[in-house]
């Protein structure tokens, strides 16, 4: 089925008498006649409901609607887009191994790999998004685990090169883990480019209604363990009486693990109500993505053309660095997130910012209404000037979300609010 069917069809098969619509199955438990057949399912023999925290029914229909979207084996749905970056790593690497991502990369998972993850020992080094294979190439260590990457970047907008990263991560045998949040399946499928897994922020496009935080794992099925060093899915499992994962759940490995393992551990799963409003969200999802990109297009033309405006950047343009690059990966638009540099400076940025009425500040970013952010002074108020440089983020740029309103509304109030520039 094509993508916009799966998005409405896709997870939920209700047989009869069975609710049409996926119901909220709001249990933490699940009830069973013997001890011994629980007992089957704590040792991963047999598959089964028995606590929310490990798995529920409402979750998984979800899970099974997005691995589909996807294109993957399986997906694991997490409380937010941090939990399922922080478990796609630390489900591969732990203290004492290293992991490449690019720097242009969501402010909440820079710092989780270069502060939280550091400070549990895993060593991390960030690269440009436009890195050459060749510089690549010399950023691997006989320990390195995983590369991270972001398909179109929260908030810089560079889009990478999927293919070069995937291409130069297998060579050295090493997962390629990319955070596909802003193209959505819809734009991108980073696993047709080579990606292994990818997580997202559901938070973002994929509720679209800034209603329900969440996040999801996927796994591809694609990429070979065994060949690679990742004990931790080929040497047995202490807790789980020796299992050893490549064996027991071959393609499925991966996924298995970060549901077993550390969901189990670290606990930080979707509550059923969230994954119930996701899934409404997923069900517009395609229809959503083509007025978002149609929007931004229409909105990013409008902006460039204006003379309060130094600079637009949007991966839509003829005039942008990624027009080529990102034409090859989403050749339907890539979204609806576009940054403007506003003359004037900082200054400048934030007098457009309050001037606008329809577009609200908000921290959110990627649903149906238009806002909009500064980030040098919010999201990645953290990092330090060269941090800010190397993330593609200037003083005077602001983050705008075009929604899902008419774009005739959109620039009349962009274009009230640059007159006050
Ligand atoms: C928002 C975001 C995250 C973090 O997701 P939360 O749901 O806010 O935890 C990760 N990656 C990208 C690209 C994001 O935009």
């Amino acid at each position: 089925m094509k993508l916009d069917t799966l998005c409405v069809q896709a997870g939920y098969e209700p047989q009869n008498g069975e609710p049409r619509l996926l119901p909220i199955v709001q249990s933490t438990t699940f009830v069973y006649d013997t001890a011994e057949t629980m007992g089957k399912l704590f040792d991963l023999e047999e598959a089964g409901f028995f606590y929310t925290r490990l798995a529920n029914p409402t979750l998984d229909t979800v899970a099974k609607k997005i691995a589909a979207l996807e294109g993957g084996v399986g997906a694991m749905l997490t409380a937010s887009g941090q939990a399922a970056s922080l478990i796609s790593v630390t489900n591969i690497a732990k203290a004492g191994d290293h992991v490449i991502a690019s720097a242009a990369i969501y402010g909440g998972t820079f710092n989780l790999f270069n502060k939280t993850l550091r400070d549990l020992g895993i060593e991390f080094d960030f690269v440009s998004p436009t890195i050459s294979a060749e510089e690549l190439e010399k950023c691997f260590k006989p320990n390195t685990k995983a590369v991270f990457i972001e398909t179109v970047t929260n908030p810089s907008l560079d889009v990478v090169d999927i293919e070069l990263f995937a291409t130069v991560a297998h060579a050295h045998n090493v997962a390629l883990i990319v955070d596909n949040t802003f193209a959505t399946p819809i734009n991108c499928r980073p696993f047709e480019w080579g990606a292994d897994i990818v997580v997202h922020s559901t938070s973002k496009y994929m509720d679209g209604h800034a209603v329900a935080l969440g996040g999801v794992i996927v796994d591809s099925g694609n990429f070979d363990w065994t060949k690679g060093d990742y004990p931790m899915l080929t040497t047995p499992d202490e807790t789980y009486h020796g299992t050893v994962y490549t064996e027991q759940f071959g393609k499925a490995a991966y996924i298995t693990k970060c549901c077993t393992h550390l969901m189990r551990d670290l606990g930080p799963q979707q509550s059923p109500q969230n994954a119930f409003l996701l899934n409404l969200g997923l069900d517009t999802l395609a229809l959503r993505m083509e007025r978002h990109c149609a929007n931004a297009q229409k909105v990013a033309e409008f902006l460039e053309a204006h003379d309060k405006v130094e600079s637009v950047n949007y991966p839509g343009l003829k005039s942008n660095k990624y027009y080529e690059i990102a034409k090859k990966y989403m050749p339907n638009g890539s979204c609806g997130v576009i940054s403007v540099c506003v003359k004037g400076g900082k200054e400048g940025a934030v007098r457009f910012m309050e001037g606008l009425k329809l577009a609200k500040i908000v921290i959110h970013v990627a649903d149906a209404r238009t806002c909009v952010l500064h980030p040098a002074s919010t999201t990645h108020r953290q990092l330090s000037d060269q941090q800010l440089i190397d993330a593609g983020i200037a003083p005077n740029m602001v983050r705008l979300s075009v929604g899902i309103e008419n774009a005739e509304d959109i620039i009349a109030d962009l274009a009230q609010a640059l007159e006050q520039v």
